[in-house]
């Protein structure tokens, strides 16, 4: 390996979404340690944040899959590795060192390697935000469902007309106390079919109307919360949790000012998948080269071809290709 001493891993993978997960797993494949930088408090991007209960057709090996599984597989897939994950840390900075780079969080932490993976998709997520519910995320508010048996026994209350509102409507109907989606609209963005659903397992939908407060208890904790339904007036509904699914917005934000070369919110890079600047890498939605499809299956061959040229980058004596791991013991 080239002499990267002093610096903490041998790559630093910018992004925890599939891209991201697959590198980390082909890193580890490598013999390469690393760190898996995500902005988001779970891992898989936008499947996580979108869509974690559609199904996939379009993955490899699997007819069908849901997202949230497809997740959870990445991430036992690169568990052997041991990669050390960094969720809910933002990368500010990127500075290229003579034998490295190093990467500032936003706390101020500062992270060097010998190469950097950027595995940012579209960018950072910012959840739309629900201006009732200030000062209540983390507090009863959501934004995702990571666990559905955290709102066993839960009146939860979903806040959004899209089609994760109704997924998690759908996916909290059988496990929670009770299930109301309140939105701003007479007319939905989700899909017909997930709406008729919702409506014939009887789940009650308010519809032109906010939640306007969230009401704690004695203890601090969430117990209701106001809604005000056009023509309808106020009602209080029993609350343990609020799930607030208006959407993200995605940004590339701090990786614009990192001095790279990004056309259409995206990095150009070559057939090894090295944008125009030493140890920088990119792979996934954020890569850029003509023909690109952006795709899960297309994210997991780039993460592939830049591990393998980052393992020769590390390390000029390696092989490009890496064996076949159905050899590996
Ligand atoms: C509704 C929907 C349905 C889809 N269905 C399919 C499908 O059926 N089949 C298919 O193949 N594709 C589908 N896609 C597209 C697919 O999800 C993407 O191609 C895939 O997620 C790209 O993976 P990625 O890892 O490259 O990027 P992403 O999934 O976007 O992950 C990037 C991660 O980088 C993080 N990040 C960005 N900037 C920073 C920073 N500065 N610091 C820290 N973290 C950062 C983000 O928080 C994010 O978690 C769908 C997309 C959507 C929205």
């Amino acid at each position: 390996m080239t002499d990267v001493s002093g610096d903490a891993y041998d790559l630093l993978i910018i992004g925890a979404g599939p891209t991201g997960l697959f590198a980390a797993y082909y890193a580890g494949f490598r013999g390469l340690s690393m760190a898996v930088i995500d902005s988001l408090p779970e891992p898989g991007g936008q499947v996580t944040a979108m869509y974690p209960e559609k199904m996939i057709y379009d993955v490899g090996g699997f007819p069908e899959i849901r997202g949230r599984d497809l997740v959870d597989g990445l991430v036992k897939q690169a568990a052997p590795w041991k990669p050390k994950y960094l969720l809910g840390r933002k990368a500010e900075k990127l500075e290229t060192l003579e034998n490295g780079v190093e990467v500032t969080l936003d706390g101020g932490e500062t992270l060097r390697a010998g190469a950097v993976l950027i595995t940012a998709g579209i960018g950072e997520f910012t959840p739309r935000p629900l201006p009732a519910g200030d000062g209540w995320l983390g507090r009863g508010m959501v934004h995702f469902v990571p666990s559905f048996d955290a709102h066993a026994g839960q009146h939860v209350v979903i806040v959004g007309g899209g089609d994760s509102a109704f997924d998690w409507v759908l996916a909290l109907h059988p496990v929670a106390a009770s299930v109301t989606l309140v939105h701003r609209r007479a007319k939905f963005r989700a899909a017909e079919s997930i709406v008729r659903q919702a409506r014939e397992l009887g789940v009650r939908i308010i519809t032109d109307a906010e939640v306007t407060r969230f009401v704690e208890d004695s203890s601090g904790a969430l117990e209701a919360v106001d809604v005000s339904a056009k023509g309808a007036g106020e009602e209080r509904l029993p609350a343990n949790a609020v799930v607030a699914a208006l959407g993200f917005t995605a940004d590339l934000g701090p990786i614009e000012s990192w001095g790279l070369e990004i056309d259409h919110r995206a990095i150009p890079v070559d057939s090894t998948m090295a944008t125009a600047r030493a140890r920088v890498y990119a792979a996934g939605d954020v890569a850029a080269y003509r023909g690109k499809v952006k795709l899960i299956a297309t994210g997991f061959g780039e993460a592939a071809t830049a591990v393998n040229n980052i393992a020769v980058l590390l390390d000029p004596d390696a092989h490009l290709f890496p064996g076949h791991s159905s050899n590996a013991e």
